[in-house]
């Protein structure tokens, strides 16, 4: 099989106009960025007010290893499947970040044949609409401290500002630093750090705006900092909202392109995981809902967290609600949660995956408690054996009666996805009931937590450390206390420790430390060490990369 960035240049792509047509949106609403994407224009978007909606398929996993899942290849490939099978479909999938391309190999936009294109612009600058955040943030961090150096009327204690800087780049040496050096024309000198644009809280809130007027009371409810009596401070009182909009104006019109089977694809958006809800833009959801029959989306990391956040966050502010749910498993990631180490995936192990299996079972069941319909979709490896898929169907049908089906878009493209398609469209035309979300939004901050803790993670109970408590209990005081909460924790495991790996339960979950993002409109819950910027490795990819004789990007992928 060759590479993804060999298939992704053997394949002949269609004009964007095209693409778009088949969903119904007319040229004079596309912004042309070359000939492959474009920009779904704010007043079309507008215009589709009113107009009923498509049914929503979240694409969820079991619990990541390094033996890989692919959330997005199924998203993709599930999504080709589906316009195979009659049904119109979009894709919506989150924008990479562009700094981790510099460190490990890899892109962010599929694999095999379930792939969207052009890959190399997707994952690189594509559209600019990360240098849009990148620059509206730091608008405000300069406006911040701007504020401060004329006299600071809001009487902002520089040794509790928390709004920190932004770049879209893996760069340890930015994390912490200090500011303002070099005399009384520079300001007043204090400790700052950078984040990646990915966890910028601006970021966040582009992805969960309804529109430009959503997205600037949102940005004006930020808090930034706190006054010398620990009043919070909002990017509102820096008067920092107006220009920020104006600046993310163009960002906030979705981007369409297209699979390798020439479906068309929304990238719009891409918020961390684990300090924000990790998902693609509302926006571009909705528009995508409201062109097509189908959407198919995805959730980062696994469901404990991408889908716990999508359903208690995304869809509680917002009313979306998926039809149907997909929970990618892989037989090799289950062996290793059953206890396999990476070198022996290759070899073929019933026990091992039965035992891994209770990881998928969790995620089933949690999903489930949700009061959505679930099907599993198996992501064939060709060296998974034809036993270990017999198996493990067979465990999802005797223990959980629900049907799992092997899924080959990978190597065949959409055609290897339709059983999947069909299982889908089964559910999503089938029977729905209300979502139940896994708190409400009346409880305490910490019952919140509490309750996905021993609901979702099997956890015995929590326990929250004191400068957490007392902040909780600030937040709470503040006004806040009514808003979702959005953990960041390990993905690799139910627990907070990183190697318990299976369907851990009777743990305990320590809450480290808090963080409100009350612009996106969550309170950040961290149990264990978060990074919000990236390094590199020792030897990064950026060594290799080059642009050879051709002109075409080498060593990206
Ligand atoms: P996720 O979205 O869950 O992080 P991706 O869909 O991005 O996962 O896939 C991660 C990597 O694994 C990609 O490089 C992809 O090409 C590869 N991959 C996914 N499915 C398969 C498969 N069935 N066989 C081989 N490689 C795969
Ligand atoms: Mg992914």
């Amino acid at each position: 099989m060759p590479s993804d960035i060999e298939i992704a240049r053997a394949a002949t792509l269609k004009p964007i106009a095209e693409v778009a047509a088949k969903i119904g949106i007319p040229d004079e609403a596309l912004h042309n960025y070359g000939k492959h994407i474009a920009k779904i224009d704010h007043d079309f978007i507008k215009s589709l007010d009113g107009k009923s909606q498509g049914k929503l398929v979240l694409v969820t996993a079991i619990s990541p290893t390094p033996a890989g899942e692919g959330k997005t290849t199924t998203t993709v490939g599930l999504s080709d499947a589906l316009n195979r099978v009659g049904k119109k479909t979009v894709a919506c999938l989150r924008e990479p970040s562009l700094g981790p391309c510099f460190g490990m190999k890899g892109g962010a936009a599929g694999g095999g044949k379930a792939q969207v294109v052009p890959m190399e612009q997707i994952n690189l600058h594509f559209t600019g609409d990360f240098h849009a955040i990148t620059s509206a943030h730091s608008l405000a961090a300069a406006l911040i401290d701007n504020h401060i150096y004329w006299a600071n009327e809001l009487n902002i204690d520089v040794r509790r500002i928390h709004w920190r800087r932004v770049v879209d780049m893996n760069d340890r040496a930015l994390r912490s630093i200090n500011q303002s050096l070099g005399g009384v024309a520079n300001g007043f000198p204090r400790e700052d750090g950078f984040d990646i644009t990915v966890a910028s809280e601006v970021m966040a809130v582009f992805c969960l705006a309804k529109d430009l007027a959503d997205l600037e009371a949102r940005l004006g409810k930020i808090v930034i900092a706190e006054t010398r009596d620990r009043k919070p401070v909002t990017l509102a009182q820096v008067k920092a909202t107006g220009a920020m909009t104006v600046l993310l104006k163009d960002a906030l019109q979705p981007n369409l392109v297209q699979t390798l089977e020439g479906n068309p694809a929304l990238i719009h958006g891409g918020p961390f995981a684990n300090i924000a809800h990790g998902c693609n833009s509302v926006i571009a959801t909705q528009t995508g809902l409201k062109l097509a029959d189908y959407v198919v989306t995805e959730a980062g990391f696994g469901a404990d967290l991408g889908a716990e956040k999508f359903l208690d966050i995304k869809c509680r502010q917002t009313g979306l609600q998926p039809s149907a749910v997909v929970i990618v498993a892989t037989v090799r990631a289950l062996k290793m949660h059953g206890g396999v180490d990476k070198k022996s995936l290759a070899t073929e192990n019933l026990e091992a995956l039965e035992k891994g299996f209770a990881n998928l079972a969790r995620h089933v069941e949690n999903v489930r408690s949700f009061g959505l319909p679930v099907v599993v979709g198996v992501n064939h490896f060709f060296q998974d054996t034809d036993a270990e898929h017999t198996k493990l169907k067979e465990l999802c049908r005797d223990k959980l009666q629900v049907e799992a089906l092997t899924c080959k878009h990978w190597a065949d493209g959409g055609a290897g996805a339709e059983g999947l398609a069909n299982a889908v469209v089964k559910l999503a035309e089938g029977e729905q009931k209300p979502l139940t979300f896994a708190y409400e939004t009346s409880a305490k901050l910490a019952d919140k937590v509490k309750a996905i803790a021993t609901k979702l993670y099997g956890a015995s109970g929590i326990s929250i450390d004191g400068k957490a408590a007392t902040k909780l209990a600030g937040f709470e005081k503040d006004g806040y206390g009514d808003l979702p909460v959005c953990m960041a924790k390990t993905q690799y495991s139910f627990s907070t420790d990183p190697t318990l790996m299976g369907a851990p339960s009777g743990h305990t979950i320590t809450v480290r430390d808090v963080r409100l993002s009350a612009g996106a409109g969550f309170v950040v819950v961290i149990c264990g060490e978060i990074m919000t910027m990236p390094g590199l490795p020792k030897v990064p990819a950026a060594d290799t990369i080059r642009l050879d004789e051709n002109g075409q990007i080498d060593g990206l992928f």
